[in-house]
């Protein structure tokens, strides 16, 4: 068995609760302490659990108070979870700053991989999966026109957290920089009863939200990245070719792979 970790990122489900790994699990019911954004919604699953730990609030509020008694804690040898209210600590959620901390005194962090919103909703929208951006929420006010400007060239399918208030406003706003035909995919309360996914150009997607009297739930955005004028199959063919031809006999066999 490796040792375990001073602290371990435990994911929780985003909805389901069936969607709880066996391993983390067994973490919750190891180690000594498990720190939460909210000790009630974190409470509540550990019920449905039956695990009994002594839990801490540990949020975007107090993290920087809490931070240096928990390392301290952590160095002298307690071990810790951290969990956030749905999905994996972290990932727009607090814990980079703990992590970032404990690896800084050498403490062991362990993250177990589990549920998180972004991927189900990247693949549910069927756009490229290859690569990928994760942008969490864009900025409320200042800095979002920006944000939106640089992105309108990124080729990578866009992921974004929205709340089911500003959705509308939001895909608007990328109709206008991104062009009303940029497909887009909404999926709202994944792995909820009323799970939804809906995929269509922005424009249209912003008016069939927009012409619903209410929108309710937890939403993630996904938008294909650009399409960007490349040259056609021939013809980067060709520029293959010609490079191949400069290149060691070793690096032609890689390229070979590549192009096979
Ligand atoms: N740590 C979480 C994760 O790993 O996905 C994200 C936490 S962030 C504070 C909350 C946002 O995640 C929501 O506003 C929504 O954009 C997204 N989200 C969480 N659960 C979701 C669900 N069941 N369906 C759709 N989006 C969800």
């Amino acid at each position: 068995m490796p040792v375990p970790a001073a602290l371990t990122l435990v994911p929780t489900p985003i909805g389901n609760l069936e969607d709880i790994t066996l391993r983390a699990i067994r973490v919750l019911g190891e180690v000594d302490l498990i720190l939460c954004e909210d000790t009630r919604t974190s409470g509540r699953l550990l019920q449905h659990l039956q695990i009994k730990k002594p839990l801490q609030a540990y949020h975007l509020h107090n993290e920087h108070a809490v931070g240096p008694r928990l390392l301290e804690r952590l160095a002298q040898g307690e071990r810790m979870a951290l969990v956030s209210d749905a999905g994996t600590p972290g990932i727009s959620d607090p814990g980079f700053l703990l992590v970032r901390e404990c690896l800084a005194r050498g403490l062991a962090v362990e993250c177990l991989p589990g549920p998180t919103a972004l991927v189900p909703a990247l693949l549910k929208s069927g756009f490229g999966a290859e690569r990928f951006a994760f942008e969490g929420f864009l900025p409320v006010k200042k800095g979002r026109q920006t944000r939106l400007q640089e992105l309108a060239r990124e080729t990578r399918t866009l992921i974004f957290y929205e709340s089911p208030h500003r959705i509308v406003k939001t895909l608007n706003q990328l109709a206008e920089v991104f062009g009303p035909d940029r497909p887009a995919s909404v999926s709202r309360e994944l792995t909820k009863l009323f799970e939804e996914t809906l995929t269509a150009p922005l424009a249209e997607l912003a008016a069939t939200l927009a012409a619903r009297p209410v929108i309710k739930g937890e939403i993630v955005l996904v938008v294909e990245g650009a399409k960007i004028e490349r040259p056609n199959r021939e013809q980067t063919r060709d520029n293959y070719a010609d490079r191949e031809n400069d290149d060691t006999p070793e690096q032609q066999s890689d390229d070979d792979d590549t192009l096979a």
